[in-house]
């Protein structure tokens, strides 16, 4: 690794050597790129006067981070989650609990996402005057998408500034997981005006794009209405939102961030997707090759960064946003390898 906090990565194809770099969010406390987010929410918070912090979490991940931007900042933190996302997450559970975090299973409905939301939202209402809401994506209404997409533009301001120092020139392209859109937002947006810098946010295809087993928002959705805001969303023909499937729990969202909606549409950004398989390989592949096990989310990344790395010519530049780190993947691939 290198002192820029990069870890360049060699790939011989075709005889010829590229310059894949990967932006290591992984490296970041609690092992993603989320704690850029709630440091600075719990910091608003705190700005606001508001005592009380909530959020909702389906996978753990923004509920670890949120909890533990709460103890840093000494602030009151309940984090709801669906009742059969506790049991699934049972181990994010008790470390949210060790960092002092409060969580509320959610009884209602399917017992997921939507109704962990609802119930959020209606301790929102009702306590509105000591509370701050802390959204973990670049989702949901106004100003929440422009205000997670500033506070995860570190990526991109970081990454501009270590390939200026490494290449002394811009990267070619720019791939990014997608899952409600932070990370990828954080890393696009800094490159907006550089027209020639191509970006490429990768979503689930899951179990296959045909099987209905996915979470290819961006790739199948429609325009649609969900949790306050509209996007590309993936919905039934009454418009509520479909039960989506992704290897990695991070992606697993029917909606995604406005603005990649918009960055689709205007064709600033290009939208991909891959499928479980194609990420595990690639898990498997980064692990082996470079000595870092990516998380599931960033393996998708990687996976389609991987192929079309033999369409690249010879002196271009690619940055992987390497969002997560794969510790907390590594059971979940052990059972699916049949290792457990
Ligand atoms: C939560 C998460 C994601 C997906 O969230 P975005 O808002 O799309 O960035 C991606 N990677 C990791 C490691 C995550 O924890």
């Amino acid at each position: 690794m290198t002192h820029y906090g990069f870890f360049l990565l060699l790939v011989q194809l075709h005889y010829t050597i590229k310059q894949i770099y990967l932006k290591r969010e992984c490296l970041n406390h609690t092992g993603a790129h989320k704690i850029n987010n709630t440091v600075e929410q719990a910091l608003v918070a705190k700005s606001l006067g508001k005592k009380r912090v909530i959020a909702e979490t389906v996978a753990g991940q923004h509920g670890v981070a949120t909890a533990t931007a709460c103890a840093l900042f000494d602030m009151e933190c309940i984090i709801y989650m669906g009742e059969v996302d506790c049991k699934r997450q049972a181990l994010n559970v008790f470390r949210m609990e060790l960092l002092g975090a409060k969580v509320i299973p959610v009884t209602i409905g399917q017992r997921t996402l939507k109704e962990a939301v609802d119930v959020a939202l209606g301790d929102l209402i009702e306590n509105y005057e000591n509370t701050f809401y802390l959204l973990g994506s670049a989702v949901g209404p106004d100003p929440y998408p422009a205000m997670v997409k500033h506070f995860q533009s570190i990526i991109g301001r970081e990454t501009r500034e270590q390939i200026m120092e490494a290449e002394n020139r811009l990267p070619d392209y720019l791939v990014a997981c997608v899952g409600g859109g932070s990370n990828a937002i954080g890393l696009f947006s800094e490159f907006y005006e550089d027209k020639n810098v191509k970006m490429i946010g990768v979503e689930p295809a899951g179990k296959g794009l045909e099987t209905g087993l996915h979470a290819a928002t961006m790739t199948l959705g429609t325009p649609g209405v969900i949790h306050g805001f509209k996007c590309l969303l993936l919905q039934d023909e009454n418009g509520e939102p479909s039960e989506v499937h992704s290897i990695a729990a991070g992606l697993d969202y029917p909606g995604v961030g406005p603005e990649h909606s918009f960055y689709k549409e205007s064709g600033r950004a290009e939208y991909v997707s891959v499928t479980d398989k194609e990420t595990l390989d690639a898990f498997l592949r980064l692990s082996k090759l470079e000595g870092i096990i990516p998380a599931l989310e960033s393996s998708h990344a990687i996976a389609y960064a991987m192929k079309i790395a033999p369409t690249l010519s010879k002196d271009e530049i690619m940055v992987i946003n390497l969002s997560g780190r794969g510790d907390k993947d590594v059971a979940q691939v052990a059972e699916m390898l049949g290792k457990m």
